[in-house]
């Protein structure tokens, strides 16, 4: 299994993952070109994507999806709520119905040789949803735009070999920043966002459990810098004693990330 991060953050989230045969992405988040350069560069052609899975409507996570789909005939894959709520806000304008498939919260379905379950996550959008992705035997899950940790979410990525998990902010750096109060309250909340400290304490959970590689994602570029959340989530695993067993990396905001192999 292959999981390589194109871009991730709160200016645009997608990230490939591949088994060599299947290759899929989870999410969409940025202008279709971004997304086609990305993938270059990283030696694949956006053509020989088989699907679009989308994990919630906010615009970093769909506004290439359009594109996408429409220029390569991709199907995009989303849960009824997710569906509605983008074709409320024109996402899926001119994509063939036939390309639009809906799927049921924890529920695994198959796309090529993946079996892929999505399964729900606290984040303040219609029905959102991170992924777990099988193929012979290894398992790798995205789990970004996470309020906390919820018994759904350690059911679904503990024992997986590889995991992007959400280090958003940095809650000294939230509570002094420039955000307005309710966008604090609502980043804090338990549909909002996950912080570095709890980032930390899941990923010594994943370790524990066999993860071997943990990508941090989806950094806040006001709240947090690359080297506080990677210094915060390490030290945990550190003082867990679990550093020998799992490695942490972190996804760049703005392009490819190193590709993940397990
Ligand atoms: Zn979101
Ligand atoms: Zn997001």
């Amino acid at each position: 299994m292959k999981l390589c991060t194109l871009v991730s953050g709160s200016s645009g989230n997608s990230t490939y993952i591949s088994d060599g045969t299947t290759s899929v992405l989870v999410d969409a988040g940025v202008p279709g070109k971004r997304i086609e350069c990305e993938l270059s560069a990283i030696g694949v052609e956006p053509g020989s994507i088989d699907a679009v899975l989308v994990t919630h409507e906010h615009i970093d996570h769909v506004a290439g999806v359009g594109v996408i789909a429409r220029r390569y005939h991709i199907p995009v894959y989303a849960n009824r709520s997710t569906m509605l709520a983008m074709t409320a806000a024109g996402i899926l304008d001119r994509i063939m119905p036939e390309d639009l498939l809906v799927f049921e919260n924890n529920t695994d379905f198959i796309c090529g040789t993946l079996r892929v379950r999505p399964f729900s996550i606290p984040h303040d959008a219609a029905d959102p949803v991170g992924y777990r992705f099988t193929s012979g035997g290894v398992s790798v899950a995205v789990s970004t735009d996470i309020g906390g940790i919820t018994p759904c979410i350690r059911e679904n990525t503990l024992g997986c070999r590889a995991v992007l998990l959400e280090a958003n902010h940095d809650v000294v750096m939230l509570k002094n920043g420039p955000y307005p109060y309710p966008l604090k309250k609502r980043i804090l909340g338990e549909n909002g966002h996950l912080s570095n400290d709890n980032s930390a304490l899941f990923a010594c959970e994943l370790a524990k459990s066999g993860t071997e590689t943990i990508i941090l994602g989806h950094l806040s570029k006001e709240n947090n810098t690359p080297e506080l959340a990677l210094e915060t989530v390490t030290k945990g695993l550190e003082n867990g004693g679990l550093l020998q067993n799992c490695r942490v990396v972190l996804a760049p905001r703005y392009y490819h990330g190193e590709p993940v192999i397990c």
